[in-house]
């Protein structure tokens, strides 16, 4: 079992406009590719033509059980800031299965005070909070705003708040590490560490700086998660990293689907339908590829 806790359905390539229902099947169609059962997708800080809100994201795919839903916040970026009411109903009747926030991007450190009623909906319902760190896909971004160090502040501060790190905090890996060896409430994906997909000598050096992490907190498959950052990171790309991270078949198994299920609390039996729906799919894809007549 396999379930990527990060992807996007955004529109990255502005030359090639594409819809919504275009962007789900591809998705499905790399997920299929790279044996992926289920995948935790991440609405952005802002909505637009590109970047689908949380409610059209939860009429195309909501309840699909290849797919969660995570809503992203928009506290700063302009006047359209997320109504926490009604986020707090997404999240009441199980819509939306977290929470991101993007630091950096949308200008507003994390221990900022005005995010204690966030914290508190997330302690309420128990669900995660995933938070961009390290290295923006923007020139526009502040990347102070998005230092993983700052997650140490929120998880002292909110300790039935479970917490995600994003990216690892790339390139500030080692204080990744620090914040996660010292808060058990702190998570991290390993998601975004690539564009596309990884060259050679990159992933050498993304690799090694992931050794060093897990020899530094221990436990990698307590905290540690299997994530893409897709489309923006390639899936068998992403796999074959996964599959040279130097840990315990035990942990590799936690790291690839374990904690991620616990963490968003998604049921077995939705997982498992997850799966056999994958199966049947690759299953016909064969068969489809059989020559006529044959
Ligand atoms: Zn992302």
């Amino acid at each position: 079992m396999i379930i990527d806790c990060h992807v996007h359905l955004n529109n990255y390539d502005k030359a090639h406009p594409s819809t919504l229902r275009e962007r789900v099947d591809k998705l499905f169609n790399a997920m299929d590719e790279a044996k992926v059962d289920h995948a935790i997708v991440l609405s952005s800080y802002t909505a637009n033509a590109d970047r689908p809100h949380i409610e059209e994201l939860a009429a195309e795919v909501g309840g699909h059980p290849r797919l969660s839903l995570v809503e992203g916040i928009r506290w700063r970026y302009d006047e359209q800031r997320t109504d926490l009411f009604q986020m707090e109903e997404r999240i009441r009747d199980g819509v939306v299965k977290g929470i991101k926030l993007y630091p950096g991007y949308d200008l507003y450190a994390i221990n900022d005070p005005s995010l204690e009623s966030v914290f508190r909906i997330a302690a309420k319902y128990d669900v995660p909070v995933m938070i961009h760190t390290g290295d923006t896909y923007s020139a526009h971004a502040k990347v102070r705003y998005a230092h993983p160090l700052l997650v140490d502040d929120v998880a002292v501060d909110y300790p039935d708040v479970r917490f995600v790190a994003c990216h690892l905090g790339n390139p500030w890996f080692q204080d990744c590490a620090e914040v996660l060896y010292k808060n058990d409430n702190v998570y991290a994906d390993i998601s975004g560490l690539t564009l596309g997909d990884f060259e050679y000598e990159f992933e050498r050096y993304i690799m090694q700086r992931v050794r060093d992490m897990i020899v530094y907190m221990g436990e990698p498959g307590r905290q540690l998660m299997y994530g893409t950052d897709w489309p923006l990171a390639g899936m068998p790309s992403y796999i074959r990293f996964l599959e040279q991270i130097e840990v315990t078949p035990e942990d590799r198994e936690h790291i690839a689907w374990e904690t991620a299920a616990k963490l968003f609390r998604l049921e077995m039996p939705m997982l498992e339908e997850a799966q056999a729906m994958r199966l049947m799919r690759s299953a016909q894809r064969v068969e489809g590829a059989t020559p006529q007549g044959a």
